[in-house]
């Protein structure tokens, strides 16, 4: 074994949208991706509790290829997923369609083996995402709307969940903190460095308990390599190993790990990156040194 497979590697973003019929591509993936170093993904699975597949489909970015369960319910297939995996996967419940009785559905959840939450903060239609806001998309008010997403702070919080939460801090940086004050001891990841650098840095300065990821940042990353090595050393034991691919996608795991190597980091930083946070982030035991 070369020193480069020594590494642990766990990545915290990835989304399911992938059904049983590709359970044999996914093992298959999942072997690739066990001898490049990858210990554990984390794996977003959709649930739809009440809404038609016209509805969800508003709350799903372009350009992300689904081949899951019909009505986006994807937790019964994710959880086969994880049985089948010999404890690589680390399945997250998203939530961006949850309705009715949100600690009841998400107690369902984590007893049938889900172990960390997943959110997306959509008030209205000025996310980065260009997605419809959930209040008109579902008809609710946005004091609904936040009464639902603070109900599923609170969840997570009392049991000891990781969330990793999509949100904009320089749109809705008021909001972001309103929601970390309320919610001290939860461990949360905004992924994509909180999508704005500048506006996220004073969230990471002052709450010790944010972390955040590198997912989808590659073409940015390669554009400015610099910039983002100087961020990431900036924040050593908050940056996470993350890509948002699909279950279905190892490669995509592959060309995340090659960006990470890409920058040179100090060694002890790029371990963090790969294994020491990303295991403090889900709440897994310190693993061995590298
Ligand atoms: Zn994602």
């Amino acid at each position: 074994m070369n020193k480069a497979d020594d590494q642990e590697i766990i990545d915290v973003h990835c989304h399911c949208f992938a059904g049983r019929s590709l359970a044999e591509l996914i093992a298959a993936g999942l072997t690739r991706l066990r001898s490049a170093g990858v210990r554990h993904l984390a794996v977003m699975g959709l649930v739809n509790t009440s809404f038609s597949v016209e509805d969800i489909r508003k709350l799903i970015p372009e350009g992300f290829d689904y081949l899951g369960e019909p009505l986006y319910f994807e937790a019964d297939d994710l959880l086969q997923f994880t049985h089948g995996s010999a404890g690589m996967l680390f399945p997250m419940v998203d939530t961006r369609c949850l309705r009715g009785d949100v600690p009841g559905l998400l107690q369902s959840y984590v007893a049938d083996g889900f172990r960390g939450i997943k959110g997306l903060y959509l008030a209205d239609d000025g996310n980065d995402l260009r997605l419809a806001g959930v209040p008109e998309v579902f008809g609710i008010s946005l004091e609904q709307y936040h009464r639902r997403e603070w109900q599923i702070f609170a969840f997570a919080e009392a049991n000891d969940l990781p969330v990793l939460y999509h949100m904009d801090a320089g749109r809705y940086g008021d909001v972001m903190r309103a929601m970390l004050d309320d919610f001290p001891r939860l461990r949360i990841n905004f992924p994509h460095f909180g999508i704005g650098r500048r506006a996220f840095s004073a969230i990471l300065q002052r709450y010790p308990n944010v972390y955040t990821d590198i997912a989808y940042m590659l073409p940015h990353i390669q554009n400015n390599p610099g910039s983002y090595r100087d961020f990431i050393c900036r924040y050593p034991d908050r940056v996470c190993f993350g890509s948002d691919a699909l279950l279905y996608q190892p490669e995509i795991v592959l060309q995340y790990i090659d960006l990470v190597r890409s920058l040179e980091l100090p060694k002890e930083v790029e371990h963090r990156v790969f294994s020491v946070n990303p295991r403090s982030f889900l709440g897994l035991e310190p693993g061995a040194a590298s």
